[in-house]
């Protein structure tokens, strides 16, 4: 193997670098540094130039210099806290160098007696004579001392002298890989390999420097391996060979025809979408994207509907038990009655468990609603021809990959997310699947009133509160969240509810992380009823559950969430035909950061608008707990700053799908740039 060629060097483990020993791998490994390509990323964050040397007499007080001295004398009183000392010289002065804390042995090696040594640090005056203390660059070889030094911010206890060997370690060893960019792409970036803008991108000089070819090269080399690896799986799926459904399109109307309301073209579009994909002998696997109350889920019905009429059973699954409930008795509302409907709950003895797996090996049910518990190893159907996903965000590519593996061939795949996300974002995230967004809301949907209030205006929003109660409305309450502390959640949640029930007797119910899910879906059931009127809760319900009647949302330190959060909170509410508000609360002032972003808030609902500014305001990677989610950020690339490369790169992978061009040379850029697992039975 020609090691020189080969990328594997830099999937090496750190130990395999000169100068790392267990200590200092341990320590990089706690920063998710494991191997010597995580290392690359790393970057200086600044540097000092100790290249340009001066004489003693030259020397300017607290400024870094370098000098080139010889040692004359060493003085080691063998008194506390009185420092060791080295006088030195060169042809125009004197100089001491001071030692604290360090042995004889130590400073006679680097500072020998008549013999010339390259020195640098901070200099100071003191007692009438320039000193050194402490100098941490001493050699006798000058060159590795007169040169440009790296800072980064450091894992602490790994020292930056040792650090920036290790780089230059790599840099040394960097392996020459074969090209695997077209001509076309690397034009752009003025035929800069990847090797060297690699060495490019550690040179202290370029610092910042994001516009020039070496940066921009790595990050498109970095969005590209996403694209890649999302094409592949979606050519995968495509390749899966299924039976097609047929259904009649006049039971389509006919249910359509039957709802209190008519389909936005959005609805229409994106059905379209669906119904061409399940009708195709290609599996379907599909995002249908929408924003909260966009009405996805009438969409997935109908899909499902047409589904059964071709003889197939869907399975529906939510991430709750009460939107699992919520769907289920929508499709008993449209369904004909011939369609046999069933809802697999937590709750479900072990007897009804059975007898529902009993039939759904059978197919005496048509369709399942149910938490991912649906996905069980012991349940299993007998012709599963859809599988519909609520609110998946949470999902990662390889988990998507899995679930459509685990279905089966025949099985088309339907997933659902309530999360607008900038589209730069999508490509990245949804990139192996196909997608259908629906933007356009029904059109009976009031936009929710927004509002701010610092918290000394407590008073007022009881006031509101209290009007909005006389008129038969119900009120969302959600506690801050404060510093990922469940505990701290707890206490002020706690603390916010008997507040409320002292004003509202009877009236208040909380939900927090400890009710229990029989408990909670109690609550819920109750709140759904109008049987209380305000439901304080932390974050715990923020997924699509309709609740017609609650028309007010107070957000308690609203600061503490994203916009796309504050604008998923917000879509509780507005969902009847009511007017609705969203009362955002405050600590103190705010800042000028904080005040955009509520402003964008009022200004707009449009999720995909928000999410956009919300990427813009506060990063990618910030934006909606992607980060959480297991979906990596980009070391490198930037959604925002980088958009023309991500737009370069869906380019490319368009054209390669279209020529079927052999992807075999992109196996290192793959290997490289994670996600190694998903691909491995691919290149
Ligand atoms: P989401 O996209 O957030 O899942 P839902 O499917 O829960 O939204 O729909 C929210 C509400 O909007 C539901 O009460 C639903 O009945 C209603 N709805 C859906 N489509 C329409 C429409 N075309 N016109 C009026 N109301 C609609
Ligand atoms: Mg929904």
């Amino acid at each position: 193997m020609d090691i020189k060629r080969n990328y594997k060097y830099l999937l090496s483990d750190l130990s395999s670098l000169k100068g790392i020993g267990i200590k200092t791998a341990n320590l990089l490994k706690r920063k998710k540094i494991n191997s010597i390509f995580d290392l690359l990323w790393k970057l200086p964050k600044s540097y000092t130039d100790r290249s340009l040397s001066s004489k003693i007499k030259d020397l300017k007080i607290d400024e870094t210099q370098t000098i080139t001295i010889i040692p004359l004398k060493y003085s080691f009183p063998r008194i506390r806290n009185l420092p060791n000392r080295v006088s030195c010289k060169d042809e125009t002065g004197e100089i001491d160098c001071v030692f604290f804390n360090s042995y004889e042995g130590y400073i006679k090696k680097i500072l020998p007696i008549g013999k010339e040594v390259t020195i640098s640090g901070k200099i100071k005056f003191f007692r009438n004579k320039y000193q050194l203390t402490n100098p941490k660059y001493i050699s006798e070889d000058s060159s590795l001392i007169k040169q440009k030094h790296n800072s980064y911010s450091l894992t602490e206890g790994i020292s930056e002298k040792v650090y920036n060997k290790i780089i230059l370690q790599i840099m040394n060893n960097l392996p020459k890989i074969d090209e695997w960019h077209s001509r076309d792409i690397l034009k752009k970036f003025d035929y800069i390999s990847w090797n060297n803008s690699i060495k490019e991108l550690h040179r202290p000089e370029n610092i910042g420097k994001f516009k020039e070819n070496f940066y921009q090269r790595l990050a498109f080399d970095e969005i590209f391996s996403t694209f890649l690896v999302n094409s592949e799986i979606r050519k995968k799926i495509k390749k899966i060979k299924k039976t097609k459904k047929i259904f009649n399109s006049k039971k389509q109307i006919e249910i359509i025809s039957k709802l209190d309301f008519i389909l936005t073209n959005d609805q229409k579009k994106t059905l379209n979408e669906i119904n061409k994909d399940l009708c195709s002998d290609k599996k379907m696997f599909r995002l249908l994207q929408g924003d909260v109350g966009s009405g996805k889920t009438i969409v997935s019905l109908i899909s499902s509907f047409n589904t059964i009429n071709s003889g197939f059973q869907v399975a529906v699954m939510a991430p709750t038990e009460i939107l699992a409930r919520q769907h289920f008795l929508l499709a008993k509302k449209i369904f004909p009655k011939e369609i046999y409907i069933e809802l697999l709950s937590g709750k479900s003895t072990y007897k009804d468990k059975k007898n529902i797996s009993e039939k759904l090996r059978n197919k005496k049910i048509d369709i399942i609603f149910g938490t991912h518990a649906l996905f069980q190893k012991k349940i299993e159907f007998k012709k599963l021809g859809l599988i519909v996903i609520d609110e998946q965000h949470k999902f990662g590519v390889n988990q998507r990959k899995k679930l459509s593996d685990k279905a089966g061939k025949d099985c088309d795949v339907l997933l659902m997310t309530a999360t607008p996300i900038p589209r730069t974002l999508t490509m990245t995230i949804y990139g192996d699947m196909d997608l259908s967004i629906i933007r356009e809301k029904p059109n009976i949907r009031k936009p929710v009133k927004t509002y701010s209030k610092p918290e000394s205006k407590i008073d007022d929003i009881i006031k509101f509160v209290k009007k909005e109660i006389m008129l038969g409305n119900q009120i969302f309450w959600v506690c801050p969240l404060i510093e990922e502390s469940k505990k701290i959640d707890h206490t002020s949640a706690v603390k916010k509810f008997e507040y409320l029930k002292n004003i509202f007797p009877k009236q208040v119910y909380l939900l927090h992380g400890k009710t229990t899910v029989d408990e909670k879906e109690i609550i819920l059931n109750k709140f759904l009823k109008n049987d209380f009127k305000i439901l304080v809760s932390t974050t715990i319900i923020e997924v699509g559950i309709d609740f017609p009647n609650a028309n007010v949302i107070v957000i308690e330190n609203a600061n503490k969430f994203g916009l796309s959060q504050l604008h998923q909170l917000r879509g509780r509410v507005g969902r009847g035909n009511k007017e609705s508000s969203c009362i955002l609360m405050f600590k103190s002032n705010l800042s000028d950061n904080a005040k955009k972003r509520i402003n964008i808030l009022k200004e707009t609902n449009d999720g995909f608008k928000i999410s956009e500014e919300d990427m813009k305001l506060r990063g990618f990677g910030d934006i909606l707990g992607f980060k959480q989610s297991g979906i990596k950020s980009y070391r490198l690339a930037d959604p925002i700053h980088n958009h023309n490369l991500f737009i370069l790169a869906e380019k490319e992978i368009k054209r390669i799908e279209k020529e079927n061009e052999n992807i075999s040379r992109f196996k290192p850029l793959i290997k490289l740039y994670d996600r190694a697992d998903i691909i491995n039975d691919i290149a």
